[in-house]
């Protein structure tokens, strides 16, 4: 892959702009919308994609996978009611850029990724290692979580869960978040889930999104 790798005025004038329709498409959040305004979306994709990088459309990254719809990662993003040094684990790292915002945001992030191709290539890229130190990266099938890093304030799936991977919320704190969008098929409606304590949780349903499938095992 080929990535941009500079950050012209032209590109901060497009996130400018973006930042304005995910304000018009309901996203209040200041610190999500701020960090969003900061991350170079087109440093997370090949250079055939620099022009259009800031519409508010998925792409294709790298094996069949695609980078989120900003409005998706916005949504997801505000759900999270991120404090700062919230311990976040992410499932789905893909091309990264949900997780650079997350740590643009000042989060501890633990990002896995099930496919290998997609987690070799972020280990190679540079600016973002150096950027934001506070992001881990694993290869590895994100329902099993990471158990070593546990507990977490906040877990985000970044794919389309069958049904709540229940597997996941011992891994939260009480009190904790886990964002996840759920259904099979064409279509998945966004939960949070709140732990309230050891045995009960609390859940909310959002919209629906469209995302890649969560799979099973690694690739
Ligand atoms: N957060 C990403 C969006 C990636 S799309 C971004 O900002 O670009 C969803 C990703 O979830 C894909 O890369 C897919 O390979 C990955 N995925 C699917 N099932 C998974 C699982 N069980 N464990 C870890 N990653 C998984």
């Amino acid at each position: 892959m080929r990535r941009p790798t500079t950050d012209t005025f032209r590109h901060q004038g497009l996130r400018k702009k973006l930042i304005k329709l995910l304000e018009e498409k309901g996203i209040t959040d200041a610190l999500v919308l701020g960090a969003m305004e900061r991350v170079p979306r087109h440093f997370f994709l090949d250079r055939g994609f620099e022009e259009i990088a800031y519409e508010d459309r998925a792409f294709p990254i790298e094996a069949e996978q695609t980078i989120s719809h900003p409005f998706t990662v916005a949504f997801q993003t505000q759900l999270l009611q991120l404090k700062k040094w919230s311990r976040v684990l992410e499932v789905g790292t893909g091309s990264a850029y949900q997780a650079a915002v997350l740590a643009e945001m000042g989060a501890r992030v633990f990002t896995v990724e099930r496919q290998r191709t997609l987690y070799d290539q972020v280990l190679q890229f540079q600016w973002l290692s150096k950027k934001y130190p506070m992001i881990e990266f694993f290869y590895g099938d994100g329902y099993a979580g990471q158990p070593k890093f546990a507990p977490f304030d906040r877990i985000l799936v970044t794919a389309g869960a069958p049904q709540v991977p229940e597997g996941l919320i011992p891994q939260l704190k009480i009190g904790g978040i886990l964002v996840v969008p759920v259904g099979e098929g064409a279509a998945q409606r966004m939960h949070r889930i709140v732990r309230l304590s050891e045995t009960e949780t609390q859940q909310e349903v959002f919209g629906e999104f469209q995302f890649v499938p969560m799979l099973k095992g690694k690739n």
